[in-house]
């Protein structure tokens, strides 16, 4: 089956599909919200037929103003597969962030090409796809990209938050559907201070509860009961990744990263902690996801930022397997 990786990081496969960039196909498969996944989205929306995501995903490219015509949605749930002429497609779930998944290709000679998409813990909450052709994400592509210390980051930073609410209000900065997996995170260990969202988060946390995600006081600032929770200065504030350049000392601040490897948790100022909280998996991650695979050929999405002939590289001299990069 045909494949390829454009330089504007569309993954074109078979007859009729684009997956994450702009081609000139009759079906565009987006992955999942984060912005290097939507790449050349609006002309998508506009030429091809169909926009085909999770229901959740498409609920959110709304809130980040991608109009999609009602006629060109097409949510499909996970495993359950999308005939479209000789070809079908299917999602899979990828543990990353709300609505991720991972996308299978077939066609009537039953070839089958799969592209993982972003992913955390393979195996486990992202199961390995069963195809010929693999294409992987190589964000963490080099060996240096490991992290030791991701089964205990989760409990490190609940604590951290729980001391912090001691001495006054939180604030939490994350990238859009990493916010709500940190959410799930503080619930789970047991902070029950209130959350406080507002804007596109406060819009994204509402998909997100739809969809399942059992979290619970969560409080727009503009509700009644908010102006009580910011006075009395016991609560946990949520906002964008990018306002953390305005931060402000009146917080304990958190700015959760997915670039940090050395240190769990690193003091950037006297209120501020970066945290190696991420929703990708590491190098090793992704190698045990290639060396899971039953795939005859290994493709490294170089499309995106990332490390891509370093894995391939790496992948063929280690793993002994056939992988090549593209674009
Ligand atoms: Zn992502």
């Amino acid at each position: 089956m045909f494949v390829d990786i454009l330089k504007s990081g569309a993954i074109t496969v078979g007859d009729n599909f684009t997956i994450d960039g702009h081609a000139e196909r009759n079906f565009r498969v987006v992955t999942h919200f984060h912005s290097d996944h939507l790449l050349q989205l609006k002309k998508s929306i506009q030429s091809c037929i169909g926009i085909i995501a999770t229901p959740p995903t498409l609920d959110v490219l709304e809130v980040l103003d991608y109009d999609i015509p009602k006629r060109k949605r097409i949510g499909i749930n996970y495993n359950i597969p999308l005939k479209i002429e000789n070809e079908k497609v299917e999602l899979f779930p990828a543990e990353h962030i709300f609505g991720a998944s991972q996308v299978v290709i077939s066609n009537d000679k039953n070839e089958k090409v799969g592209y993982t998409g972003d992913f955390k813990n393979p195996g486990n909450g992202t199961p390995i796809l069963d195809v010929d052709i693999l294409i992987i994400d190589s964000t963490y592509g080099k060996p240096i990209f490991k992290r030791r210390f991701k089964n205990e980051i989760e409990t490190l930073f609940s604590d951290y938050v729980n001391d912090s609410l001691i001495s006054g209000p939180v604030r939490i900065y994350a990238y859009h559907g990493k916010v709500q997996e940190a959410m799930k995170v503080l619930r789970k260990n047991g902070i029950d201070a209130p959350f406080i969202v507002d804007g596109k988060i406060k819009e994204i946390t509402d998909i997100a509860i739809k969809y399942g995600l059992n979290v619970k006081d969560v409080f727009s600032t503009k509700d009644e009961e908010a102006k009580q929770i910011i006075k009395d200065g016991w609560y946990i504030e949520f906002k964008h990744y990018n306002e953390s350049k305005n931060r402000d000392s009146k917080f304990s601040n958190f700015i959760l990263s997915g670039w940090e490897f050395n240190e769990p948790v690193k003091q950037l100022d006297k209120k501020t902690k970066v945290v190696a909280f991420s929703d990708h998996g590491d190098f090793d991650d992704t190698i045990y996801y290639i060396d899971s695979s039953p795939a005859s050929l290994i493709v490294v999405d170089g499309g995106r930022k990332g490390y891509s002939k370093e894995l391939a590289e790496y992948v063929r001299k280690y793993l002994k397997r056939k992988a090549i990069t593209l674009p």
